[in-house]
């Protein structure tokens, strides 16, 4: 256990060849985990033709970035990738190891606990160190997000864990730090894999517009029936706004599956939220709560949604949406 050391983050580049935000935001959670136990932080950096990306790792808070250049590694498949970093966690021993949790972060992170028999907390939201013992604190919501569950892995390494985008906050990019690059010739041959990439097929639905828009207007099941849910639309075609829902709406069917938020929907940190006949259940409720501003609108003074909201306006959406509405409209004339 004594020969691990070191803080590493896997690095998650995109088809555009840019780094994924969650991995910046890693760099960021890993910078203060690194120096609360006074190790070096690594950047993973896979891929083909991905060199260029170093500098930007050591920008965001890494001290070294291993890197990976191969043709093998042109898109993510999770044999290849899980070859190239096990080989470098067998000679390089990290001691905690994050991912992001995306569909690739969370593919690759389970298939290499499982060749290392290491353990792995997915889908932490909190991160932190018990530094009398130099164990990992990984916490996640559990028993449907009644409770705040912290998990260690006391008797193998690395301590792995995959982190929700958007969850922590990366550093502000700093051009004048200084790292080492490290780069690794591994013997990855195309012959040996049994995948191959023969097409990518993207997800256009609205998914997409949910994780990266500056303003949502979400609603719950206050808003009555379908017809009633239509004041969230007209609200957020008003203000240009994305539209968003808890999982009772997507239950009941007034919104698709992909527009849900919360622990088992999506995480969002809009600029602004408006919440709009939603109690502020924490299933919901953690997947929102790190926007900048919320609004929530409630007939119930004691709804829990208040608790996280920036401002509160008690009484019934079906008054004061329409009013909003009306407003907006003036203003944008
Ligand atoms: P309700 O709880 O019914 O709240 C409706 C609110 O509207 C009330 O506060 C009421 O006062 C208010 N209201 C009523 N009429 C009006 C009116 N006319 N004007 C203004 N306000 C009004 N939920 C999620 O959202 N996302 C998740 O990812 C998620 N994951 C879950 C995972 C698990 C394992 C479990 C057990 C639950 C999960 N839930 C999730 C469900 C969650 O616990 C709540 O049930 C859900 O968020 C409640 O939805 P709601 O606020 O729309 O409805």
């Amino acid at each position: 256990m004594e020969e691990y050391s070191g803080v590493w983050v896997f690095i998650e580049v995109d088809e555009e060849k840019n780094i994924e935000g969650v991995s910046l935001e890693l760099l960021g959670a890993g910078r203060a985990l690194a120096d609360k136990l006074n190790v070096p932080l690594a950047g993973v950096l896979l891929g083909d033709n991905i060199r260029g990306l170093a500098n930007q790792v050591i920008y965001s808070g890494a001290d070294t970035v291993y890197v990976v250049d191969h043709p093998v590694l042109n898109l993510y498949r999770t044999e290849a990738f899980m070859k190239a970093v096990i080989l470098l966690a067998e000679k390089y021993k990290p001691e905690i190891f994050l991912y992001g949790a995306t569909p690739n972060g969370k593919d690759l992170a389970s298939a290499i606990a499982t060749d290392l028999s290491t353990g792995l907390t997915a889908d932490t939201t909190m991160l932190d160190i018990d530094l009398e013992k130099r164990l990992l604190e990984a916490s996640r919501p559990a028993f449907g997000g009644n409770i705040m569950a912290t998990i260690l892995c006391k008797k193998h390494r690395p301590q792995m864990a995959t982190v929700r985008p958007k969850v922590m906050k990366a550093l502000q990019p700093d051009d004048s730090r200084l790292g080492k690059i490290i780069e690794e010739e591994l013997e990855l041959r195309e012959e040996d894999m049994r995948t191959k990439v023969l097409e990518i097929v993207k997800d256009v639905t609205k998914k997409a517009n949910l994780a990266d828009a500056h303003v949502i207007v979400a609603g719950g099941k206050g808003l009555g029936d379908q017809q009633g849910f239509q004041l969230i639309h007209e609200l957020a075609e008003t203000i240009g706004a994305s539209v968003g829902g808890t999982r009772d709406v997507i239950e009941a069917g007034w919104l698709p599956h992909e527009l849900q938020i919360g622990q088992t929907g999506e995480t969002v940190t809009p600029k602004i939220y408006f919440a709009i006949g939603i109690s502020g259940a924490i299933q919901h409720v953690v997947g929102m709560k790190n926007s900048e501003i919320i609004i929530a609108i409630n007939k119930n003074p004691e709804a829990a949604i208040f608790d996280v909201a920036t401002y509160g306006i008690v009484g019934d959406a079906h008054e004061i949406v329409p009013k909003l509405i009306q407003q907006f409209k003036g203003i944008s004339k």
